[in-house]
């Protein structure tokens, strides 16, 4: 059976700290899935296919590594796909517990009980990084070339604010 996991968030932009954890975890399963959560009240702030196709980029020489967006459970999404296996990322204590919360109520959710949820560290120069400080810098115009992908050039990309 193929080893299937799925990395969930939003991606808004995706970081070089979700790529360092998907570059990371990719040897340790058959297939990772990074899937973009959609939430039908919030749009997001950069366009969802944009999102996709920054991730695609990103990940374009490595073919375990897809992309997939979903909308409702994550146990759910991995059911139906047959993942096993949901990976997070923990930079401090306080992702500990907020992932300590969801890892849990997710185990409640999955009534067969066979998904497990795997975290990996970040990297020490990931560890203040997230995609709403990314966001934040960019609307000021801001450089945000050192906190994306190299696959990614942001520099000309022009939102409709
Ligand atoms: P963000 O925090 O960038 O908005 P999400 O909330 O969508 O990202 O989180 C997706 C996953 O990526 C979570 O497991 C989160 O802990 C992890 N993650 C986010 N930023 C980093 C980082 N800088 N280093 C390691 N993992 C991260």
């Amino acid at each position: 059976m193929k080893k299937i996991a799925v990395f969930p968030g939003s991606f808004d932009p995706i970081t070089k700290g979700h790529e360092s954890i998907v570059l990371r975890a990719a040897p340790l399963f058959d297939e990772l899935i990074v899937a973009i959560g959609i939430n039908a009240d919030k749009e997001g702030f950069f366009p969802l296919k944009q999102r996709i196709s920054w991730i695609e980029k990103t990940f374009q020489d490595y073919p375990n590594i897809k992309v997939m967006k979903y909308q409702g459970l994550t146990v759910d999404f991995c059911k139906e796909i047959g993942a096993l296996y949901i990976l997070r990322g923990l930079r401090t204590s306080a992702d500990f517990e907020f992932e300590r919360s969801i890892g849990q109520i997710n185990k409640q959710l999955d009534q067969t009980n066979e998904i497990e949820t795997v975290f990996l560290l970040s990297e020490m120069e990931h560890t203040p990084l997230n995609s709403s400080i990314v966001r934040s810098v960019f609307q000021v115009g801001g450089n945000v070339s050192h906190f994306i992908p190299n696959a990614i050039d942001l520099s000309t990309y022009k939102k409709d604010l």
